[in-house]
Formats: C-alpha cells, sequence, structure tokens
C-alpha cells in the first residue's frame, strides 16, 4: 500500500477522536517524509536531536517538529529555535533547560511528561508517584516559557490487549487527575494524552489518545530502532 493510502485510512480511523497523527520519521530519508508532507502530513516525530536538526533544515517550514525520544538537556539548544512539541520531559533539569533556551529564542515551548507505566524496566520517564511530587512541588512560576500540555506514555510491548489498556488507564486517570492544576498555573493545560505507537494505537484510542505517534505502519519497517 503506498504512503497516502495508509495516512487515508489512519486519518478515518483518528477522525471521530479528534486524535492528531504523528508521523514518526526516524530513519526515514527526506524523499520519504515529502511523499507524507505532499499527501498534507504535518506533524511528524524525530527521536534524536541531530537527525531532527537537519531535517528542519531540509524540509519545508510549516513542518510541525515533535521530539519524541529521551532529551538530554545539552541537546536542547539544538532543537528549541523550531520544536514544535516535546513529548519526553522527565526531570526539572530539563524542563528548566528548555525554558532557558526558549526565552533566548523568544518562544514558549510546549512540553508533555514522560510517564514510565510499561512494565519493563526504562531508565525514563516519571514514575506516577515522582509525578505527584514533580507537579506539587515544583515552582512552575520559574519556567514562564515553557507550557506543559500534557502526558505521554509507552505501553508494555506485549501481545496482551488487557495489559496495554491496563497501563493506558494509569495515565488516562493521571491526566484527569492533574487538569485540576490548569487552574492552578499559567503554564500547565493538561489536554493532550500522547499514547499509541503502530503495534497499540486502537488500544490507545479506546483509551482517550489525542496524539498517536505512528512510524513503522506508515513507512514500513526500520532498519535501526
Ligand atoms: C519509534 C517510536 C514510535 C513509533 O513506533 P512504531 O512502532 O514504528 O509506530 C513512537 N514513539 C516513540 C517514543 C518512538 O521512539
Amino acid at each position: 500500500m503506498s504512503i497516502s493510502s495508509i495516512l487515508d485510512q489512519l486519518y478515518e480511523e483518528l477522525k471521530p477522536s479528534n486524535c492528531t497523527l504523528v508521523a514518526v520519521s526516524k530513519t526515514k530519508p527526506i524523499d520519504v517524509i515529502m511523499e507524507a508532507y505532499n499527501h498534507g502530513q504535518r506533524d511528524f516525530g524525530e527521536n534524536k536531536v541531530q537527525e531532527l536538526a537537519n531535517k528542519y533544515e531540509k524540509l519545508p517550514k510549516d513542518i510541525n517538529w515533535h521530539m519524541i525520544g529521551h532529551l538530554q538537556s545539552n541537546k536542547v539548544k539544538y532543537i528549541a529555535p523550531f520544536v514544535h512539541l516535546i513529548h519526553a520531559v522527565d526531570s526539572e533539569k530539563l524542563l528548566a533547560t528548555i525554558n532557558k533556551e526558549a526565552t533566548k529564542n523568544n518562544r514558549t515551548i510546549s512540553c508533555l511528561l514522560q510517564i514510565h507505566i510499561a512494565q519493563e524496566e526504562s531508565k525514563f520517564g516519571f514514575s506516577p508517584d515522582d509525578l505527584d511530587n514533580f507537579l506539587n512541588e515544583t515552582d512552575f512560576s520559574k519556567y514562564p516559557n515553557v507550557r506543559i500540555v500534557g502526558l505521554m506514555g509507552m505501553a508494555t510491548n506485549t501481545y496482551d490487549e488487557n495489559q496495554i489498556a491496563a497501563e493506558f488507564a494509569v495515565l488516562k486517570s493521571l491526566s484527569l487527575k492533574y487538569s485540576a492544576l490548569n487552574q492552578k498555573h499559567d503554564n500547565i493545560e493538561m489536554k493532550v494524552l500522547s499514547i499509541g505507537m503502530s503495534g497499540d494505537y486502537k488500544v490507545a484510542l479506546k483509551l482517550g489518545s489525542t496524539m498517536v505517534r505512528i512510524g513503522s505502519t506508515i513507512f514500513g519497517a526500520r532498519s535501526y530502532p
């Protein structure tokens, strides 16, 4: 199937829930990304800073670039001038750096907090307890040039749809719980729930996803992760 017809099929599936498709283009060349762009796709996701910055240079400037991977503080400066949404903020240090680089660029940068919901070991993402501490104890007025617009998570890589649904449900309930903070802080507006990849986006849609990150279904398998 062509990229265009796969995109059309995904748009149909996402339309009822008004869910945004982030086309994950990591490892894929410019001409392939342009095929999706020419079909109307504008949101693209990358997980490496260097690759993201290179593609930003070469591709049309009306693309919304999503940084979906782990981000090191010392690399924020390379994407701060243009990044649309950073999906994987998991420390105050990173948030502070994003605020600093956003200020230098005279921008406000939107961010999602990454939450660790999977059973698999991972160094990245807040645990639900850490999230609670972070949200209740951080002085967000120190970071006027960032905007926390929601949560992001990855489910366990399993065929067990009940387990995936249970993990996504945890994230959904955290998102509801902390939307109470929207009234308390100028720069918190919990509304985005970034859940769902090629293998589990249908489950994610049922659990209230507002943003799916889909790569291999659109562009085919990658030669490296
Ligand atoms: C690669 C990646 C995706 C897309 O994965 P697919 O299985 O190819 O759809 C989504 N989210 C993150 C964080 C990724 O690194």
